[in-house]
């Protein structure tokens, strides 16, 4: 994991989708540069009374086609390179589902866990502040990501509204709970999206979704509330990692049973209704859907090597390297890449801040409803330019991510 560079990954399918869409160069440059990035310090007063220093990130990638959009996250390897990256996925990302954003990505280098409630506050605030002045619900509009949840959204939100003055602005922040503005359905929208696509790759593979056996790596905010829409439907759920551990029960885990005890326990690792596992060992678990739902890199040469199922769906961003990726095509396996599938999140925030730009809430079965057609619509689309090129989903789905935001510069030109 340490050599993966994932601005270079990007850099590299960028390249490519480039040269199968026939793009216009200046276009392909003016991509492979991110249009902004803000480097941060952010100082915070901890318990113990010293003053601790963090890094702190905002990039904007490109903001043609509308505000930068994406989230936060707080993670202790978080570095430039993957912020810009991530920024980068966001605007393919928000052109594959057809969504009038652009791409933007922030975070801090820092352990939460180790913080206590009033110094994840206090980084929160300061951190909002120092980048507040690329914020804004027309310039760039933050949602939450690895580590980060409505509590710290509500936190950003009031920041920015207290500093701007003239009251709440809800608008400026998505993923924030239901009392200030939040919409229905946002915290379950990344993995309702993943299944959406879970179901429309088995429905053109012709494979039954009842009785078929997945494996999830990541059991937080998607992979979670996933483990319960799997089991639901009828499929059995056979292994299931985190960072403390993984386990396996070929008769099908118990999301509900599992959940209670990552509630006490903070990990998967020691669930006594299923047998431990080598974290490592689940990729080698034979079965029908494999679902990353972690960090990126995680699926490299040596898993995509060994891998039991046939299908990936990338819950989690840029989760598999680009050596795998090949490895995965060689071996037919096929890749729902995350830019579609794990859309559903960034789709239910571009709900919310329509609705909180415009007063007015929705009710969560017309959140879902347009959830479920915009994800089927961008599938649908994915899934015909693969079969009319001959390539990748992933390869696809760049393609007609880069042709959407090429369009729009093209069609605004150059300033001055
Ligand atoms: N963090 C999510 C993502 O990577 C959501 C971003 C957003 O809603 O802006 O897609």
């Amino acid at each position: 994991m340490a050599s993966f560079d994932p601005w270079a990954a990007t850099l590299e399918r960028l390249d490519d989708a480039a040269k199968l869409a026939g793009l216009d160069s200046d276009i392909h440059r003016l991509l492979r540069t991110p249009r902004r990035v803000l480097e941060v310090s952010v100082p915070v007063r901890m318990d113990d009374g010293r003053v601790e220093v963090f890094i702190g990130w905002r990039v904007h990638h490109d903001t043609t086609r509308g505000p930068a959009k994406g989230g936060i996250r707080f993670h202790p390897q978080l570095d430039a390179r993957e912020v810009a990256a991530l920024a980068a996925n966001m605007t393919f990302k928000t052109a594959v589902v057809n969504i009038p954003f652009g791409g933007g990505k922030g975070g801090v280098r820092c352990d939460p866990g180790r913080f206590s409630a009033g110094e994840l506050e206090r980084l929160t605030r300061r951190y909002a502040t120092e980048i507040s002045p690329i914020l804004g619900p027309d310039r760039d509009v933050p949602a939450p990501d690895v580590n980060t949840d409505g509590r710290v959204m509500a936190w950003l939100m009031d920041t920015l509204s207290m500093m701007w003055g003239g009251g709440a602005n809800p608008g400026a922040v998505t993923g924030k709970p239901l009392s200030i503005g939040g919409t229905r359905s946002h915290a379950g929208a990344t993995a309702s999206g993943v299944l959406s696509c879970i179901r429309a790759a088995f429905t053109e593979m012709d494979m039954s979704f009842v009785g078929a056996r997945a494996v999830l790596q990541g059991f937080g905010k998607v992979g979670g509330p996933l483990a319960f829409l799997l089991a639901s439907g009828g499929m059995r759920v056979i292994g299931v990692s985190d960072v403390g551990g993984a386990v396996y029960n070929p008769g099908g885990l118990d999301p509900s049973a599992l959940a209670g005890h990552v509630d006490r326990a903070g990990t998967v690792a020691g669930f006594d209704a299923g047998d431990p596992i080598a974290p490592d060992d689940l990729w080698e678990l034979e079965c029908e859907l494999v679902v990353p739902a972690a960090l990126e890199g995680a699926v490299d040469e040596h898993a995509a090597s060994r891998l039991g199922g046939r299908v990936i769906v990338e819950a989690a961003n840029a989760p598999t390297t680009l050596e795998a990726d090949a490895v995965l095509d060689r071996r037919d396996i096929v890749v729902v890449p995350d830019i579609l599938a794990n859309a559903g999140g960034v789709t239910v925030s571009y709900f919310e801040w329509a609705q909180s730009r415009q007063g007015f809430a929705w009710e969560e079965g017309l959140v879902a409803n347009r959830l479920r057609a915009s994800m089927d619509t961008a599938f649908t689309s994915v899934w015909a330019r693969a079969d009319a090129l001959g390539v990748s989903l992933r390869r696809a789905a760049y393609v007609i991510a880069v042709e959407r935001v090429a369009e729009a510069i093209a069609a605004r030109g150059l300033f001055p």
